[in-house]
């Protein structure tokens, strides 16, 4: 099947700003439930049509609806309204300097998206319900291209963690931790949508550093960093066949033709 729309799915609205400028989208009207406070976007690309959706606004307490909670029922109501033929959750995460990882360094998702705080030891009949597992879409040779490093996607409900939550993330061997992508990649799942998380780190969760006060530090340079490889990986995926993007290799031309950075 031809890729001709990539919906992106946004926690943060200064995550989404910089995509927005960069692609050049505009505000859409959209019939997802009137209640749910999610703004839609979108812009023509060559070969297709981009939307991209983010949260909103917590009409509670007045910051981003971010988390799982408050991207599960967006992701639900933006696949069934769009249809997209690829569901991309662009974003910040925690890395691992254990891993080698630096503020800046870009995931993009491998193996499958797992949670790393639903934990019910010794319970073992919930034990696989809740590290969750879910598909994402591998593209290897995309991402070698891209210069983007891959590795697994592992979410939980908080910045911090607990020993525990730490420890799970080991046996998830998490390359990038963040509060959206496995609920996202649940719905994505059960709509039979293909996933991908593209995960930008801000900060690095094993060091005795605060992760809040990296991600502050850190965010507003790293952050349009993203939306470069944002708009690399939608000019490379639109047109392309689904089925062959996890062994599509794109030449030195390709990336020349596709002005990818
Ligand atoms: N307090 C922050 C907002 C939350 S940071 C602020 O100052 O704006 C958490 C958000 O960034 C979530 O959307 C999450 O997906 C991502 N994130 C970045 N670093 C993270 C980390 N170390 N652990 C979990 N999520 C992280």
């Amino acid at each position: 099947m031809t890729i001709k729309k990539i919906m992106l799915l946004v926690a943060m609205n200064k995550e989404a700003q910089p995509i927005i400028k960069k692609m050049n989208m505009r505000e859409i009207e959209h019939k997802m439930d009137s209640q749910l406070p999610a703004f839609a976007f979108e812009a023509d690309m060559d070969k297709g049509k981009l939307i991209l959706v983010v949260s909103g606004k917590c009409t509670i307490h007045e910051v981003d609806r971010i988390g799982t909670q408050g991207l599960n029922l967006v992701a639900w109501e933006a696949l069934k309204f769009f249809k997209p033929d690829i569901l991309i959750n662009p974003g910040t995460a925690g890395g691992f300097k254990k891993n080698g990882s630096m503020p800046g360094d870009i995931f993009v998702s491998t193996d499958s998206i797992k949670y790393h705080d639903r934990l019910f030891h010794p319970d073992m009949h919930f034990l696989n319900y809740g590290i969750g597992s879910f598909k994402c879409a591998p593209i290897p040779f995309i991402a070698k291209r891209l210069g983007l490093k891959e590795g697994v996607v592992s979410t939980g409900a908080s910045l911090l963690s607990s020993q525990q939550e730490n420890e799970q993330m080991v046996k998830n061997k998490a390359a990038a931790k963040d509060m959206e992508a496995a609920g996202i990649a649940e719905v994505a799942q059960m709509r039979g949508v293909p996933f991908i998380a593209l995960k930008i780190i801000t900060d690095l969760v094993d060091t005795d550093d605060c992760p809040q006060n990296q991600f502050t530090n850190n965010f507003d340079k790293l952050i349009t960093h993203l939306a470069d490889k944002v708009q690399a990986l939608c000019t490379i995926l639109m047109g392309e066949q689904l089925e062959k993007i996890s062994e599509l290799s794109i030449s030195h031309d390709d990336v020349l033709k596709h002005k990818i950075s």
